[in-house]
Order: structure tokens, then sequence, then C-alpha cells
């Protein structure tokens, strides 16, 4: 009876490994994520910046080389665009093996995991980005596989029901992720190696430019280099997004070239400031400064205001705000800072005295 079971559970798991795996969900066009591709970083010395966590990896990697050993498992955090599955894809490379792409979302059921896994070859990379998300079974089903290589899966139900052992080779996973804080304590200790990743500064960002700059045939003159690096939002993936709509601006004009004039004209069109600032960032500090005079406000009224989605607010929009200083999380809720003030030019006025009533 057990090997019938057996053997439906490896048919069930050979039909589900056709399918395929869905890959990240980013709010990208196809296109815009074929040119990331297209310029993601092949080697090392081509990923720029985030000096610390290139070194610890490197020294992992090394030392698992030189044991024979795959690589321990690795969790990268940070907000979106900065270099995750990049990271892990040069980790692959690195390692000599075959690098499989999926998401915390992407796997429903522990199935999922099991088909995802038991296709792995030994040494393989898992990349499971935003893996915050991945429901509780899913989760439990994978902490024996991270700590043992081994899968237990339930098969049957009622009385009859029992767990069956899977033996996997080993492998490594690469958890991404852009909120740590959701990830539960069990999760996040499976992880041997733990790297957060940060805003780039601009001569970072001006070298990400140029190199993608070269990769796509186009040049830029000095003030195109330094304007897209200082409205990229310290983010590789906002600075190359932003040189390829100023490549298409220039290419209408027949032209290869990114100058200041081809560059003010795509900013004004895109509606992006000089602090790289666009019509979201904008709108979330108006609403935060006019409507709830400067905060603090929960984060639910403040979404609600301005009709975004609260992880959107959380992920993309308050992390570089934070980090520029217009924006304060208190425990009240969210403040908006001076800087931010005289940024939209608005005058801050003194807090409204309660009136009291005369009876
Ligand atoms: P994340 O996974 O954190 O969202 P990605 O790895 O997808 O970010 O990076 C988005 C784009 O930015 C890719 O095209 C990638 O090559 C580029 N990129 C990110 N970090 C760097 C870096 N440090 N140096 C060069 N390019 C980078």
């Amino acid at each position: 009876m057990l090997h019938a079971t057996c053997y439906l559970l490896l048919i069930s798991i050979m039909v589900q490994n056709k399918k395929e795996i869905p890959s990240e969900t980013k709010n990208e066009s196809v296109e815009e994520e074929r040119l990331f591709i297209s310029l993601r970083a092949s080697a090392w010395d081509e990923f720029c910046g985030q000096d610390k966590t290139k070194q610890s990896l490197q020294i992992a990697l090394s030392a698992a080389k030189k044991r024979k050993e795959s690589l321990e498992h690795v969790l990268l955090y940070g907000p979106p665009g900065l270099g995750k599955t990049t990271l892990a894809y040069l980790i692959a490379r690195e390692m000599g093996v075959s690098i499989r792409i999926t998401s915390g979302p992407a796997i429903e059921r522990s199935g999922d995991l099991a088909s995802i896994m038991t296709n792995l070859e030994p040494g393989d990379v898992l990349f499971i980005d935003e893996i915050h998300r991945l429901n509780k079974v899913v989760e439990e089903t994978l902490y024996p596989a991270m700590e043992d290589y081994a899968l237990d899966i339930v098969v049957g139900k009622g009385p009859s029901a029992r767990t069956l052992r899977l033996e996997l080779p080993r492998f490594t996973i690469i958890g991404a992720t852009t909120r740590i804080g959701l990830m539960s304590a069990p999760l996040r200790d499976r992880f041997g190696i733990v790297q957060r990743l940060n805003f780039y500064p601009a001569p970072d960002l001006e070298k990400i430019i140029l190199t993608a700059a070269k990769k796509l045939s186009i040049t830029l003159d000095e003030f195109a280099k330094i304007a897209l690096s200082q409205r990229a939002r310290g983010t590789p993936r906002i600075a190359l997004k932003l040189l390829k709509r100023a490549r298409d601006f220039a290419q209408v004009k027949g032209s290869q070239h990114i100058d200041q004039k081809v560059l003010e004209e795509a900013f004004n069109l895109l509606e992006i400031d000089r602090m790289g600032l666009d019509d979201s960032d904008r709108r979330l500090l108006k609403a935060l400064i006019e409507k709830h005079q400067g905060g603090p406000v929960g984060i639910e009224s403040l979404a609600a205001t301005i009709s975004e989605d609260i992880g959107t607010i959380e992920d993309v929009i308050e992390p570089y705000l934070m980090q520029i200083g217009f924006l304060k999380r208190t425990p009240r809720g969210r403040e908006a800072t001076e800087k931010a003030y005289e940024h939209l030019g608005v005058k801050k006025t003194a807090p409204k005295q309660t009136q009291r009533k005369l009876i």
C-alpha cells in the first residue's frame, strides 16, 4: 500500500515538475524586465558597491569551495532593485551550479515545494524571492529541507495519513526579502549568512550607469551621468530605468547621446524632480502635510488618503523618503520633516490650538 502511495506521490511530483515555476513578479513591463536581465552583472567586478556584502559572500564562497561543500543558505534583504537577484546569479555562477528562481507567493502548497526541490541537482541554488510571503504550511515544510536536506510529506488523510521522508541533494537556498521584519524567527534563523543591502551612493550609481550605457552603445555627458545618479533614489534598478527612458528620448531625435537637454525633457515628462521624487512620493508627502498637518498619522489613514496600497508605501515609497530625511516613522505614526516642507515649498504652520467651547 505504501509503495503504491509513494508511486502516486512521485507521479504527481513529476507532473508538477512539468509546470513552469512562476518567475518573480515585479511591476516592470516585460520589456523592462528583459532590459534588466540583459544588463545584469555577470561577474563580481561588474557588481558595483555593497563592498561588505560582497566580501563576506566571497569569503563564504571560497571556504565552501575549498571544503567541496554547497554554500550555506543565504538571506539577502533590503528595498527592491538593489541587486538581490543579481547576487544570487553571481553566487550560482561562482559555485558552477544551476539556479532555479521562484517566489514566496508562487509556492502555494508543500507539493509545489517538493516538486521544485526534487528537481534540484547537488549544489544547486534555489532562489526564493519575497520569501516573507511563504505561507505557514510551506514554511514548515522548508525547515527540514534546509536543515537535514529532507522533505517530510504527509500522504493521505485522517487516521491512515502517513509521513514520507524524501531525501534531497545538498543545495543552497538564497532567500530575498524587502520585509525582513515579516519573516518568522525560525525561518530567519535557518539562514547561515544574512546580509542587508543598502541604498547606493552616487559614485557607485555613476559606475553602474556608465557600464550599462556601454552595453547599450550609448554615450552620456558629465551632466547626464551626475543627474541620472542623483535621481536614481540610491537604486540601480531605477538608475537603469531612467537611463532607458533617456535613451528613448535621444533615439526619437536620431541620437545615441544623452545630454542635459534630452534629460531635462525626459525628467519633465516623467515628473521626476531633482531629488528623484516622482508623483507617488510627492502625493504622499503632500497628503501628509496638507491633509494631516504633517503628522503623526497612521499608515492606514495615509494609505487611504492617497488610495495607495500599504505594502507599496512601506516597501517602495517610504524607505527612500526616510533615507533622504523627508519622512520619520515614529511610534505615533508617520511625520513629515522640515526638509520635506522645504522641498515642496510649503510653509509649516503652527499646530492649531483646540478651541475651548464657551458655555
Ligand atoms: P533586486 O533583486 O534587489 O530587486 P536586481 O538584482 O533585480 O534587484 O537588480 C535590478 C537591476 O539592477 C539588474 O539589472 C541588476 O543587474 C542591476 N544591479 C543591481 N545591483 C547592481 C550592482 N551593484 N551593480 C551593477 N548592477 C546592479
